[in-house]
């Protein structure tokens, strides 16, 4: 089986995680999280949506971050993301993580919060950090970019397996492609790549059903 840790498609299903979910319904596994771009506006928002953090589907917290170029000042999103940090420590939920252009930030940040639940650097194609964000003990989550980024594409078999998590974000391209194109990529049958991401997934994501 194939699984996307990241989608924003609404239509997702069982065998993906639904980010930034704002409708809870029966079989969709979700992620919950205030996404940076979206902190000024949604405050009392919120305090709706962590509601369901002990939901059965609620899988995650995420995705939630820091960004440079886009959203509210630095210092108001890192202040939001440790509260965010706090739940995800609280629920036992890993982190899916967006960074742009704030990897040292983020790395400082791990290191002087020392989190229990595994963090996940999602989209990932900012190959200069990848030996940073291995040694601070992220996981890594590739999409599409791996299909045009030739620099991502060169690097991908120094991410351990054990570390690799595969997505679709919000590209159109299917999770079933991107397999197809790592597997290829670092020299592994897909079936041995679907079942490593799968031992990972039991692992890191304990509360979703799956096999
Ligand atoms: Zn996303």
């Amino acid at each position: 089986m194939k699984y996307d840790i990241h989608t924003h498609n609404i239509k997702a299903g069982k065998n993906s995680i639904l980010a930034n979910s704002t409708m809870f319904d029966d079989c969709q596994p979700f992620s919950i999280g205030v996404h940076p771009w979206e902190l000024n506006e949604v405050q009392t928002d919120q305090i709706d949506i962590f509601s369901h953090v002990n939901d059965d589907f609620c899988l995650a917290i995420g995705e939630i971050g820091l960004d440079r170029i886009k959203g509210p000042s630095l210092t108001l999103q890192t202040d939001r993301f440790c509260q965010q940090i706090a739940l995800s420590e609280e629920h036992k939920l890993p982190v899916i993580i967006h960074c742009v252009r704030a990897f040292e930030e983020l790395i400082q940040l791990k290191r002087m919060l020392k989190p229990a639940q595994p963090w996940i650097v999602h989209g990932f194609e900012k190959t200069a950090y990848l030996n940073k964000l291995l040694e601070n003990g992220f996981y890594i989550s590739v999409g599409h970019r791996v299909l045009t980024n030739e620099k991502l594409q060169g690097i991908l078999h120094k991410i351990p397996l054990e570390r690799l998590f595969l997505e679709t974000d919000e590209s159109s391209i299917t999770i079933e492609v991107i397999y197809d194109h790592v597997a290829q990529l670092i020299h592994l049958p897909v079936n041995q790549l679907e079942k490593q991401i799968e031992t990972n997934i039991k692992r890191v994501f304990p509360k979703w059903k799956i096999g």
